[in-house]
């Protein structure tokens, strides 16, 4: 069954929304040529990283889905956009960090089981995961970015996924270890928008809608978790024929799953609550 539309959710972690309007040249350019749309969006609270994966997803607050920290992990029990597109008979791929297969597949995580998976009839179609293990200031330990979307893009060809969500943590860990105002998060910023510019046109041709954006903001110091625009607010850039609101408008976080189904033309479950943003 064919759904209304294709779209790839792509979640750049822990990315303020000043360092998108400031130092993503490719995305403000597609902005400016009117390929783009973008808006602010605000987290939900905790501003932290696993209670954010869980409410873009289920579209409701941590104190509902009950994931308050990254340490405290479990299955998800509300609808998310992977079970009601897999319901409505989509395909769906991941290419994540491992908590967002946790949340939304099985937990806890078998390093050998589930680091990469084809599984049709399931909520995650495609699976390709990565875990950070043993991650520190020192050691990012994530994979290069060029990978991520390489290996989504390889399921949009080879599997025909109608929704695809990418994670990559490199910013986030970038800020935790170095802070924004820093040669090293201009460079950072730099590079990721240029990866991304490579691969972006692509998925545009291949006629998927694109969604790119992040989890969280980021103080300067290199934090997020709490109740502070610059630990909540991030970018949402929006590639698509449809027509979003005002250019001002404060987005909010639990809008972003009920707007994915709404493109896909999925049926939008009860416990999703936040308006459409795209029409
Ligand atoms: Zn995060």
């Amino acid at each position: 069954m064919a759904l209304k539309s294709k779209l790839l959710l792509i979640i750049l972690d822990g990315v303020p929304y000043r360092n998108w309007r400031r130092l993503m040249g490719n995305l403000e350019g597609w902005v400016q040529s009117s390929e783009a749309q973008v808006w602010r969006m605000r987290s939900v609270l905790p501003s932290t990283s696993a209670c954010c994966y869980a409410s873009i997803h289920t579209g409701v607050t941590p104190q509902v889905h009950g994931i308050l920290s990254n340490e405290n992990r479990f299955r998800v029990r509300q609808p998310d956009i992977f079970s009601e597109v897999s319901k409505a008979g989509g395909r769906t791929g991941a290419v994540t960090h491992s908590y967002w297969s946790e949340f939304f597949r099985s937990h806890p995580f078998d390093l050998v089981e589930d680091m990469e998976f084809d599984e049709p009839g399931g909520p995650i179609t495609h699976g390709r995961f990565h875990t950070m293990t043993g991650y520190n200031l020192k050691n990012q330990m994530t994979p290069s970015d060029v990978d991520l979307f390489a290996t989504l893009t390889m399921l949009t060809r080879r599997h025909g996924i109608d929704y695809g969500i990418l994670h990559s943590c490199t910013l986030d860990s970038m800020g935790h270890r170095f802070g924004h105002d820093c040669h090293e998060m201009d460079h950072a910023c730099y590079a990721m928008d240029g990866m991304l510019a490579a691969f972006l046109p692509g998925w545009r041709e291949a006629g998927y809608e694109v969604i790119v954006t992040a989890d969280h903001g980021q103080t300067d110091r290199g934090h997020h978790g709490g109740h502070d625009d610059e630990m909540q607010d991030f970018a949402l850039y929006y590639f698509g024929p449809a027509k979003g609101p005002e250019a001002d408008a404060l987005l909010d976080q639990l809008q972003l799953a009920p707007t994915v189904l709404s493109r896909l033309g999925v049926d939008i479950p009860a416990t999703m609550k936040g308006k459409v943003f795209l029409i």
